[in-house]
């Protein structure tokens, strides 16, 4: 029996987690669960799963009265205790940004294994997570789809025979291209593949998802971004690649489901029965491909912030966070977005080494930046 821990249960991959374990009791025991807010949906998960531990932040004395039985945690150094419990041996990170970048850090000194899905704990301090994981032997294991195809692609494989590794990309509402400037929240939030949160929808639509994602590989797999490519793929059955050097590529294949990558860390290193259907290759019309345009905002953005390190990606992450946050409330347009986020990342000045608490200083004055780059529409 595995004891699993999910940090940021009520969110989409929280929720299909929470399936996973629901499919699979004879070998998934929910000992934690972790969440921001979503309180009603946390009590119905907490009565459903029965966690000995439960997190939120801010103190609620009345709903702890409703659970006497649960132990509960706030605050960030509750966070790190439920990702380290003793008890606990794989961790899921689901809460988007960078809150849990500590709790993350405590878990991979507790040698959990690790359920990475929280892309931007990678993009902001990989350098960071690699040098904790090999002090510590850390196990992560990517949930993001396309980087958990890679690393299935990549298993059994030596990393000097690998030539290139490719991401998909659905492309989002868009196909990849450069939205008209009308584009409307209405527009932007409608997916066509992937059911996700808001913040990763309008990612999608912007390509910086995929930015992200570039970064994401780069410290998950050790390659530059040439080495990092992106194909534009709207029927999303493949999710990622790895081409070698002998020109064979192996790539991966599974209905864009979810459950399917989270099945797959949960159940690591085997490779158990579950009701999960794969892809009926004879129902399927068609596949197509085709390559993103490295020239655009958002790769130059990826590239330049895997070459310079340093506080840029920290910066590219929070000003994207932030505009993206803006473009919600209807305060910017759509192309506004990556706009700012250029405008943000060129009148940084780069700071080299930059250590955890540096990160969350300057993820909060670049986010304070974007908002005076608005206010002063600059
Ligand atoms: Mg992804």
């Amino acid at each position: 029996m595995k004891n699993i821990v999910i940090l940021g249960s009520t969110g989409t991959i929280g929720q299909n987690t929470l399936e996973v374990i629901r499919k699979g009791r004879d070998r998934f025991n929910v000992i934690g669960l972790a969440c921001r807010e979503n309180k009603d949906l946390l009590a119905r998960q907490i009565r459903e799963f029965r966690p000995e531990y439960v997190y939120f932040e801010k103190v609620d004395t009345v709903f702890e009265r409703r659970f006497p039985r649960v132990k509960i945690l706030c605050g960030d150094k509750g966070l790190e205790k439920i990702a380290s419990l003793k008890k606990a041996d794989i961790i899921i990170c689901a809460i988007p940004g960078i809150s849990t970048l500590k709790a993350v850090c405590s878990a991979i000194r507790s040698k959990k294994v690790i359920g990475l899905a929280t892309k931007e704990i990678l993009v902001v301090a990989g350098h960071i997570i690699n040098r904790l994981s090999r002090k510590y032997g850390a196990c992560i294991l990517p949930v993001d789809s396309e980087h958990n195809a890679v690393f299935q692609a990549l298993e059994g494989i030596k990393k000097e025979d690998v030539k290139k590794i490719y991401l998909t990309a659905s492309g989002g509402p868009f196909g990849g291209r450069p939205a008209g400037k009308n584009a409307t929240l209405k527009d932007v939030l409608k997916h066509p593949v992937w059911k996700m949160g808001k913040k990763i929808t309008v990612d999608s639509a912007t390509m910086m998802n995929k930015a992200f994602e570039i970064i994401e590989a780069h410290y998950l797999f050790g390659l530059p971004a040439e080495k990092i490519g992106v194909l534009i793929h709207p029927e999303a059955f493949i999710h990622g690649m790895v081409e070698l050097n002998d020109g064979t590529i192996k790539g991966v294949f599974s209905s864009p489901d979810m459950k399917f990558p989270i099945n797959f860390v949960l159940d690591y290193p085997r490779r158990k029965e579950t009701p999960w259907r794969p892809i009926d290759f004879s129902s399927m019309k068609k596949l197509t491909f085709s390559s993103a345009d490295r020239n655009s905002a958002w790769f130059s953005l990826a590239a330049e912030a895997i070459e310079k390190n340093g506080s840029l990606p920290v910066v590219l992450n929070a000003a994207n966070e932030e505009a993206v946050n803006l473009f919600l409330q209807g305060k910017i347009k759509f192309n506004g977005i990556i706009d700012i986020v250029q405008k943000a990342v060129r009148s940084h000045r780069i700071k080299k080494h930059v250590s955890l608490e540096d990160i969350f200083e300057i993820d909060r004055r670049a986010k304070n930046k974007v908002r005076e780059l608005v206010r002063t529409k600059l």
